[in-house]
């Protein structure tokens, strides 16, 4: 048949230079991608690749492990071997973590100039072994951890400052030819946070790692990323995304996921339209549309589904979306693509919906 237009997206992409991570291409048209970081002792080879695992099974493209101590860095050769998708050593304040991040097989190092003291003159030596090997570097500027000379001249880490030691610590690589790297400038407010990537965005084709750093626990995290995130990518600004919560790393890459199918930016799956329920609603709307998410967790297909409270929206949305109920009188009018199929009691509603959305998903091709 056709294939399927591209669903529309807010802005053009910007372009930046494409880089790899391993198997995963960030930057230039390569998919935006999703990364998240495991909580585990990196030591503990075992439980961090079961955490991959689960990551990996979420819909991470990759994955950040912290090396704070030799130990850790012990431990990579082990954890690159066996991830199913490529891992980034995140290195703060060893130089030399990073030759072993590099010689252990991980696709690409973290690297934190702020945190490194003498960081100039090492840049040389780890852009030739990270050019050697093929592997890639992201330039983290944090706003935790700014280089102190910036933090003096700006008084704190404003924006401008965030984005001037990001430009130099990218000069530093360039000047030995060093290209394949990326940014992020992370700040814990989403309008400094917004502002320093947008004027980053306009002095360099680097390609952007976007991230709210400690956007806190998970609701408010949720909120912080979806701003700021929705504020960048809507411009075409970003390749990469990190949501930083105080929750599960799965949960990360579930808010990842949802910020990108919500701007298009990645096809959406299953999508529950529920109306909020009003003084009009018939039904317990909560309830359903809770039953029915649950009821379809894990499908695959890009199945477009409401549930609405009453009559005077519902039909409309339902008639819109692939599978609906409209509910009313003790009753659902179940639609399918638009027509009523049937009229169910309300205590039938979610299974009915539940096998409807079966049969249509098995007509419809697997992503
Ligand atoms: Fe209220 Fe009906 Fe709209 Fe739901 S569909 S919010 S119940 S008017």
């Amino acid at each position: 048949g056709m294939p399927t237009p591209p669903a529309p997206t807010l802005a053009p992409r910007r372009k930046s230079r494409k880089i790899q991570v391993g198997k995963v291409a960030v930057g230039g048209d390569a998919p935006i991608s999703i990364q998240s970081m495991t909580t585990t002792p990196t030591t503990d080879i075992n439980a961090t690749l079961q955490q991959i695992a689960e990551l990996t099974a979420a819909g991470c493209d990759i994955v950040r492990v912290a090396v704070p101590t030799i130990d850790d860095a012990d431990a990579l050769p082990a954890i690159a071997k066996k991830s199913q998708i490529p891992v980034i050593a995140d290195i703060h304040f060893q130089p030399k973590y990073v030759f072993a991040a590099i010689d252990a097989g991980c696709a690409a190092v973290r690297v934190n100039p702020g945190n490194i003291r003498k960081f100039d003159d090492q840049v040389k030596e780890i852009a030739r072994a990270a050019s050697d090997a093929g592997v890639s570097l992201r330039i983290g500027v944090n706003a935790g951890s700014l280089d102190k000379r910036l933090l003096e001249k700006y008084g704190k880490p404003t924006a401008e400052a965030l984005v001037e030691s990001a430009v130099w610590e990218a000069s530093l690589f360039e000047e030995h030819g060093f290209h394949d790297f990326k940014i992020s400038v992370k700040h814990n407010d989403p309008v400094v946070m917004v502002r320093a990537y947008e004027l980053l965005a306009q002095r360099g084709d680097w390609p952007l790692h976007l991230g709210v750093t400690e956007a806190g626990p998970a609701f408010q995290g949720t909120i912080k990323s979806a701003t700021a995130f929705g504020a960048l990518l809507s411009q075409g600004i970003g390749d990469t995304i990190r949501v930083s919560l105080s929750a599960p790393p799965v949960e990360e890459v579930k808010v990842g996921t949802q910020i990108l199918q919500a701007l298009n930016l990645r096809p959406r799956k299953l999508e529950i339209v529920s109306c909020p329920s009003c003084g009009r609603a018939q039904v317990d709307v909560y309830t359903l549309a809770e039953k029915v998410t649950a009821g379809l967790e894990g499908m695959t297909v890009p199945l477009r589904v409401a549930v609405m409270g009453c009559v005077v929206n519902g039909p409309g949305e339902a008639r819109e979306a692939d599978l609906g109920v409209a509910s009313g009188n003790g009753k659902g009018q179940i639609f399918v693509k638009g027509e009523v199929v049937k009229t169910v009691p309300e205590a039938m509603i979610v299974e009915t919906l539940i096998e409807e959305a079966m049969r249509i998903a098995e007509t419809m091709p697997a992503p």
